[in-house]
């Protein structure tokens, strides 16, 4: 059997890494473009980075009743649906939280030390604070919310955009990447994708990692170790516990998930760091397969999550 020849196309977006991945190399440019697409109107609706975004302006003037852009309405509700089925552990109005801790602006502009921050510790509005109708896209909210759609906008570009690839293409599949947010469509490659399970999504692909395959849905990793910094010796980093306000002081560092979409594997990636301990018994209930790394890297297995193959036998002496 001949191994399937792949088209890869590498390039940054959303403030992070993406690389579209085609099993028809012919067909990369066209998926490539349909991925771009996808990725600006995401970009141009959710990112809190933008100044001119449909989400920046929305989040500058609270208490009007606003429709919201299709796309920005499906980010929306793709992060209550997150809310609602983590028990606000993943909540959108964590934006002032994530601010106030220091990430406020692209990462790559974020200072890696600074002085000491004022402590503010106090639980977030909270997602039920939202008015939402995603039938009328019609959308209020108080104010002193902000809506951070950073958990969730990303995946839902991922599945978006793998979607739009494979309709453009003739044939064949595709993998998009968005940050490590993963998500795939159309006929898998003999064998399925083969991921890498890193903890830093820009991790070089290397022999000897941890890797499993998928053959659809999609995969997304959550991470306390590349997005953090200090502030007055505190190290702080990007994933909120909603209950305080405050970084995540959880047992894990790293949380990768599979599901039937990247949307829902991005929800349970963030959900299980915010968690902790509880994760496992709600991924396992979940029927979600898990990797999860603790802070010394240790790791745990959950649901259909595999063992990593070990090809090498050390055959014994008689
Ligand atoms: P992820 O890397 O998918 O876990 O998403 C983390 C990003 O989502 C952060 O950079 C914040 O923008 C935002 N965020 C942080 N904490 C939470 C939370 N508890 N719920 C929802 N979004 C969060
Ligand atoms: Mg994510």
């Amino acid at each position: 059997m001949t191994a399937t020849v792949l088209g890869i196309a590498d390039d940054r977006a959303l403030g992070g890494t993406l690389r579209v991945i085609v099993t028809r190399p012919r067909s990369l440019a066209d998926a490539k473009a349909a991925v771009d697409e996808v990725v600006s109107a995401i970009d141009g609706a959710a990112s809190r980075f933008r100044e001119d975004s449909e989400l920046s302006r929305i989040n500058a003037t609270p208490e009007r009743q606003v429709t919201v852009s299709p796309m920005l309405a499906q980010a929306i509700a793709a992060a209550l649906r997150g809310a609602d089925l983590s028990d606000g552990a993943v909540d959108p109005t964590v934006g002032t939280a994530v601010r106030l801790a220091g990430y406020d602006s692209d990462f790559a502009s974020v200072l890696k030390e600074g002085g000491p921050l004022r402590v503010h510790a106090e639980r977030i509005p909270g997602w039920r604070a939202i008015r939402f109708n995603a039938a009328t896209r019609q959308l209020w909210m108080p104010r002193g919310v902000e809506i951070d759609l950073g958990a969730t906008a990303k995946a839902l570009a991922s599945d978006l955009a793998a979607a739009a690839a494979s309709k453009v293409i003739e044939g064949g599949g595709v993998l998009v990447s968005l940050g490590g947010d993963i998500a795939v469509a159309g006929d898998p490659p003999a064998g399925g994708w083969s991921v890498q399970a890193s903890e830093d999504s820009s991790a070089p692909i290397e022999d000897g990692e941890e890797t499993v395959s998928i053959d659809a849905g999609g995969m997304a990793t959550s991470s306390t170790t590349v997005r953090r910094w200090t502030r007055g010796g505190v190290v702080l980093h990007h994933i909120i516990d909603p209950a305080t306000g405050q970084p995540v002081a959880g047992p894990w560092r790293t949380a990768t998930v599979a599901a039937g979409t990247c949307v829902d594997a991005n929800i349970a990636s963030t959900a299980a760091i915010v968690m902790g301990e509880g994760a496992v018994e709600w991924l396992k209930t979940r029927g979600l397969a898990a990797r999860l790394v603790d802070r010394e890297g240790q790791v745990t297995r959950v649901g259909a999550w595999p063992e990593p193959a070990s090809s090498k036998l050390a055959p014994n002496v008689l």
